[in-house]
C-alpha cells in the first residue's frame, strides 16, 4: 500500500470515526481498510500507521458493537387511558394467561421502575363498582424496550372483577390502560439488601425490580425473594426467577413456599412468619435494608399492615412485630 493511498483513506476514516452513528456500510469499509492484510515489503515507516488504523478499527468495531438503539418513546400516558387492542392470549398455567397488547406503532411498553399501569374496561359501562368504572393495576412482565407490545401475565381469581373480565377477552378486543403510575423510584445500590415478600400474581411488580436491579453490571445489592404460592403448579416466572438466581448467585437468592406441598416438596411450607423472615431477611438493625411487599391483601396485612387504599397505611404484621421501620418497608 502506496503512502499515498493510505493518506487518500485517511480523511474517510476520520470522517467515518467522527460520525459515531455507523451504517453497516460503511462500519464494513472502515473494517476492510483497518484489517486489510499488509503485502510484505521492504522495509517501511508505514508501520506505525498501520497499527494507528488497526487501533481506529478496533475503536470502530467498540463503537459499532455497543451502539446504543434509542429508545422508543413510551406508548402509555399518566394523564389519560388509552385503547389497545389485545393481540393473542397465551395460557401460562391452569388460572393464569399472558396478554399481549399491540402499541401504537414505533412506541414502546417500557415503564420507570418501579412502576405499573392501571386498566379499565373500554366501555365505560361494562364494568362498575359503586357507579365508578372498575380500575386495577398490573405490571407488564416483558423489558424489553422496543418490541411494540404490551405483556401482562393475568391470574384469574374466580371472584375476582377484572381478571375474569381480562379472562374473557378474544384477541382483537380492547383494553383502556393509563400510566405509568410511580411506585417505588428504585436507584441503584441505594440498599444493602433488599428483601422481595410475594404471594401469588404480587410476584410481577418484585420481577420487574429484579431484572431491571440485576441487568446492572454495577449491581451490589442482595436480593432475596421470599415467594409464597398455594401449590407448585400456582408459581408464575419461575423459569425465568430460576434462570436469575443461576446468572446472579452472588446477588440474588430464591426461596420459594407453599401452603399446600405435594409429597416430594423440599422447599419450606406455610405462610410467611416470623421464623421465615428471620431466617432469610437482614436483621432491622442492619442499615441499608429494605422489605418489599406485594401480595393478597390479607397476606400484604398479616406481614406489614394493611394498606390505605392507594397509600402505605400504618406498619403493622410480622415485619413490625420484629422491628423494622416504615422506611423500610414498602408495599407495593
Ligand atoms: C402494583 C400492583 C401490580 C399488580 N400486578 C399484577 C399483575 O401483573 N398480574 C396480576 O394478575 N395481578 C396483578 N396485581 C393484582 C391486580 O391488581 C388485582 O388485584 C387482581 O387481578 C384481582 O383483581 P380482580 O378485580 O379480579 O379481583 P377483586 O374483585 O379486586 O377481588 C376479588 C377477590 O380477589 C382477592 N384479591 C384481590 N386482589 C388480590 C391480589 N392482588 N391477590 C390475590 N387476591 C386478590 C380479593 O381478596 C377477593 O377475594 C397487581 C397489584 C398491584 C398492587
Amino acid at each position: 500500500m502506496s503512502f499515498l493511498r493510505v493518506a487518500s483513506l485517511r480523511p474517510l476514516v476520520c470522517q467515518l470515526l467522527s460520525k459515531v452513528a455507523f451504517s453497516d456500510a460503511s462500519f464494513r469499509l472502515l473494517a476492510l481498510v483497518a484489517m486489510r492484510p499488509k503485502r510484505r515489503k521492504k522495509k517501511s515507516n508505514l508501520l506505525p500507521l498501520s497499527l494507528a488504523l488497526s487501533g481506529l478499527g478496533g475503536i470502530a468495531a467498540y463503537v459499532y458493537l455497543n451502539r446504543t438503539i434509542e429508545p422508543l418513546p413510551p406508548a402509555l400516558n399518566p394523564d389519560q387511558f388509552i385503547t389497545l387492542p389485545l393481540k393473542k392470549v397465551v395460557p401460562y398455567n391452569h388460572n393464569s394467561s399472558t396478554f399481549v397488547f399491540e402499541l401504537p406503532p414505533k412506541t414502546s411498553s417500557k415503564l420507570p421502575v418501579a412502576s405499573c399501569l392501571v386498566v379499565r374496561a373500554t366501555d365505560p359501562e361494562a364494568l362498575k363498582s359503586n357507579g365508578n368504572p372498575v380500575v386495577r393495576p398490573y405490571t407488564p412482565v416483558e423489558t424489553k424496550d422496543n418490541t411494540n407490545e404490551l405483556v401482562l401475565l393475568v391470574k384469574k381469581y374466580e371472584t375476582g372483577v377484572m381478571s375474569k373480565y381480562m379472562h374473557e377477552m378474544k384477541p382483537g378486543d380492547t383494553l383502556d390502560v393509563k400510566g405509568p403510575i410511580p411506585k417505588f423510584p428504585y436507584k441503584e445500590n441505594e440498599f444493602d439488601e433488599v428483601a422481595l415478600i410475594g404471594g401469588g400474581s404480587g410476584i410481577t411488580p418484585l420481577y420487574q425490580v429484579l431484572t431491571h436491579a440485576l441487568s446492572s453490571r454495577f449491581n451490589t445489592t442482595k436480593f432475596k425473594l421470599l415467594y409464597s404460592n398455594v401449590t407448585e403448579q400456582d408459581i408464575l416466572l419461575r423459569e425465568e426467577l430460576d434462570a436469575l438466581a443461576k446468572k446472579y448467585p452472588s446477588t440474588l437468592e430464591v426461596v420459594y413456599l407453599l401452603d399446600k406441598p405435594g409429597n416430594d416438596w423440599k422447599g419450606p411450607s406455610g405462610f410467611v412468619n416470623a421464623d421465615v423472615i428471620k431466617k432469610y431477611v437482614a436483621p432491622p438493625t442492619q442499615q441499608r435494608t429494605m422489605v418489599m411487599v406485594c401480595g393478597p391483601p390479607p397476606q400484604v396485612a398479616s406481614i406489614a399492615g394493611k394498606k390505605a387504599g392507594m397509600k402505605q397505611g400504618p406498619l403493622g404484621g410480622v415485619l413490625k412485630e420484629l422491628g423494622y421501620t416504615e422506611e423500610q418497608v414498602f408495599k407495593f
